[in-house]
């Protein structure tokens, strides 16, 4: 049976299928922008800062996003929004 995963963008071969975990508080931040003092959404937003699931300050139960992997290119990837996500 043929394989229906996502392919890597970086290298072509399909993704790992699995669950980003946290304990809260992971966020993307520019290059260029300094660290936001608080982690807050709108002290995130005036950083440009992107906070990445699963969010600490949301009510429970905690939602974890799928996420898919690869291990050759040692890369992970999410959705942020609250699309795609596994309890
Ligand atoms: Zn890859």
């Amino acid at each position: 049976m043929r394989s229906t995963s996502p392919l890597c963008p970086w290298c072509g071969k399909p993704l790992e299928a699995g669950t980003f975990m946290s304990r809260g508080g992971n966020y993307f931040l520019p290059l260029d922008a300094q660290k936001p003092h608080a982690y807050t959404q709108a002290a995130m937003e005036k950083r440009g800062a992107i906070l990445l699931p699963p969010h600490f300050f949301s009510a429970p139960p905690v939602k974890n996003p799928a996420a898919l992997a690869c291990r050759t290119c040692e890369k992970i990837i999410i959705p942020y929004t609250g699309k795609g996500q596994v309890g």
